[in-house]
């Protein structure tokens, strides 16, 4: 079986508050990350950074993400930004359906839409599923399950390879380190949620796909989560904004 390649995915938010700043850490972060060849690195940014975060990067040496896509290409709709305009900018990629955006009244369906229409225009897809909150009786799985349904309503086969599934529980996003799931929890989910993709393709369709998690994520609980969780790989939030950090953990991953 060929081992599927690491990836560390950055999600800087509505960070950092200044150009100058943006610049700085995507300068710092693509200057040292081509020593780790055993993980790719994406960087989700602000739409408001990235022309200028290109000419920091004129090697194209990180792709570019994105944090949100709008689910129609073009016309009447105030504020928003489709996958068309970033394919033309430059854009590979973007994260759809995190649950900060879900918080903001994103649906099932809209998700959806913005995932198969991304897909359409070319670009890569890092889809975040997460249980708000676990309980006892074991729904949140159910509900893992139907975010996953959901979401990949429509997707064909031949385009799994360019989507990757972000497992990130809600109640450990915005933590401290310590409060991220355990290695052996996250291996749990990860074989759960490969067993549900196969479930909806085959277990071959699915085989290189792959899952991330995300939540609370540092230097200091990487080597648990990646290592014992067995994972894909990482989306980092807060720790993505500092460049020895993030690199830190790139290394890490590298190695594991
Ligand atoms: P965090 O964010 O690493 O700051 O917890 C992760 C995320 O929300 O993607």
């Amino acid at each position: 079986m060929k081992k599927r390649h690491k990836l560390v995915v950055a999600n800087w938010k509505m960070n950092p508050q200044t150009l100058e700043e943006a610049k700085k850490v995507y300068g710092a972060i693509k200057k040292k990350v081509t020593q780790y060849k055993n993980v790719d690195v994406w960087m989700c940014v602000p739409y408001i950074y990235m022309s200028e975060l290109k000419k920091v990067d004129r090697k194209k040496i990180l792709p570019l993400g994105a944090q949100n896509v709008y689910l129609e290409t073009a016309g009447a709709f105030t504020g928003e930004i489709g996958p068309v305009m970033l394919r033309e900018i430059g854009v590979t990629v973007s994260i759809i359906g995190h649950s900060e955006r879900r918080a903001l009244g994103e649906s099932d369906n809209d998700i959806n839409k913005k995932i198969t229409l991304s897909l359409k225009e070319g670009l890569r897809v890092v889809v975040c599923i997460g249980e708000k909150e676990r309980d006892v009786e074991g729904e949140y799985l159910a509900f893992i399950k139907e975010q996953l349904k959901s979401a990949l309503q429509g997707v064909e086969k031949k385009e799994l390879e360019r989507v990757t599934i972000a497992y990130e529980p809600v109640w450990a996003i915005g933590k401290s380190d310590t409060e991220a799931m355990k290695g052996k929890d996250v291996h749990e989910m990860a074989i759960f949620i490969r067993k549900a993709l196969s479930d909806l393709y085959s277990p071959e369709d699915v085989l290189n796909m792959r899952i991330l998690y995300g939540g609370s994520v540092s230097s200091l609980n990487t080597a648990d989560i990646v290592g014992e969780g067995h994972v894909d790989g990482l989306l980092v939030g807060r720790q993505s904004l500092f460049a020895p950090g993030f690199l830190e953990i790139i290394s890490l991953v590298n190695s594991l």
